[in-house]
């Protein structure tokens, strides 16, 4: 639950004021992103998804009250932001917010209702930027025909939540022939807040590799569930936070912690000789493993506590035999063993109830530690990689 939720009177998902709130935080937070320190909207940049995000809500909620659309982002960043008072928006807000003689762009700059409509939204738009960050990764990675970028990226974030200053330079230089490189690690990491420390130090969590937070005074949490019960039990990694990085905290909740359960299998895959390619074919699964005799199988890692629920968001696996790179003999669902334990029907139920599973009796659900077990060791380590 965000900060927002928690609040008496708060809208709930789906109400138009919900809409219009998470609306205006996209534009503003879109907005507030287009300019500098010197605070000009550089008009040489490139727009920020999230402007593009809020021009189609913007458009539905239109075509709503039949008005007239901005016709593109910079229809909407120059007519509507910089000359339209919020009241001529079609927008339901709380009159306590007071917006309506607000504009979002005064003299080419984000107003300080935009900036601070932006900075008290950020949960709210969280939820939905998170995932048009990876899609926008995905989209310039396949426009390149490079998905090893797209796998790099989510391994890099996966395995270093906390990057320091020459560490974050040395990363944003590793594929200087895509510019858009250096941006995405931009907009993945933030500098660690003063409120994210403890003397000068940040610490990463020994267990899941994420940064904690300061308990006052009674060391760190880390915030994961998994680690909740290990709380004060083992030894934080300290780093100096001066100048550092840490991954940001919807990317950790959409990216890093799934990828750690695919990591867990990965590696001991690789341990027992086969060359694992991670996230193949843009995240069509998470994994594929080849042995050398060319025996294969594609895996797709899925954490839920609730098979019922999980069931739903399974998805046909892809069709790729023959001579396509990934080609696989076996198809799995893997989940973790701590989910299964003391749950029997934990499986049961999900093959019950997942039409694509029961659609694709060659894919199999399994828990991790069955398959490593069940798969070939050749007794020679292969290798966990990003491209085919
Ligand atoms: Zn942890």
């Amino acid at each position: 639950m965000s900060i927002l939720e928690a609040l008496p009177g708060y809208a709930g998902r789906g109400s138009p004021e919900r809409e219009s709130e998470v609306l205006l935080s996209l534009v503003a937070s879109g907005l507030s992103s287009l300019s500098g320190w010197w605070g000009q909207v550089d008009r040489r940049r490139p727009y920020d998804d999230r402007l593009q995000l809020g021009l189609d809500r913007l458009a539905v909620a239109c075509a709503r009250q039949g008005l007239e659309a901005p016709v593109g982002v910079a229809d909407l960043v120059w007519s509507w932001c910089a000359e339209r008072p919020m009241r001529e928006w079609p927008l339901v807000l709380d009159p306590d917010a007071q917006a309506d003689g607000e504009l979002l762009l005064i003299d080419g700059a984000p107003s300080e209702f935009c900036r601070e409509w932006a900075r008290a939204t950020r949960d709210l738009v969280a939820d939905v930027h998170e995932s048009a960050l990876v899609n926008h990764v995905k989209d310039v990675a396949r426009a390149l025909g490079r998905p090893e970028l797209y796998a790099h990226w989510r391994m890099l974030l996966t395995e270093r939540a906390v990057l320091s200053a020459a560490e974050m330079i040395r990363q944003r230089n590793r594929f200087l022939d895509v510019p858009s490189w250096a941006r995405w690690l931009d907009e993945s990491y933030e500098p660690v807040p003063c409120e994210g420390t403890v003397n000068g130090r940040i610490a990463v969590c020994p267990r899941c590799h994420q940064w904690m937070t300061p308990a006052g005074g009674q060391g760190w949490l880390c915030p994961s569930w998994r680690c909740a019960v290990h709380r004060f039990g083992s030894v934080p990694d300290l780093r100096e936070a001066e100048g550092a990085f840490r991954l940001r905290a919807d990317l950790v909740g959409y990216i890093a912690l799934p990828g750690r359960s695919e990591l867990l299998l990965a590696k001991p895959l690789a341990a027992r000789g086969a060359r694992v390619v991670v996230s193949p074919g843009y995240d069509a699964l998470d994994a594929i493993a080849t042995w050398p005799d060319g025996f294969a199988i594609g895996v797709d890692v899925k954490d839920w506590r609730n098979p019922f629920l999980l069931a739903r968001k399974i998805k046909r696996f892809p069709e790729w035999s023959g001579d396509h790179p990934y080609a696989y003999d076996k198809g799995y669902i893997a989940v973790p063993e701590d989910r299964t334990r003391g749950r029997q029907d934990y499986l049961r139920i999900l093959r019950k109830h997942s039409t694509a599973l029961q659609g694709q009796p060659h894919v199999q659900a399994i828990t991790i530690e069955d398959l490593i077990k069940q798969c070939p060791d050749l007794g020679t380590p292969g290798e966990v990689t990003c491209g085919p």
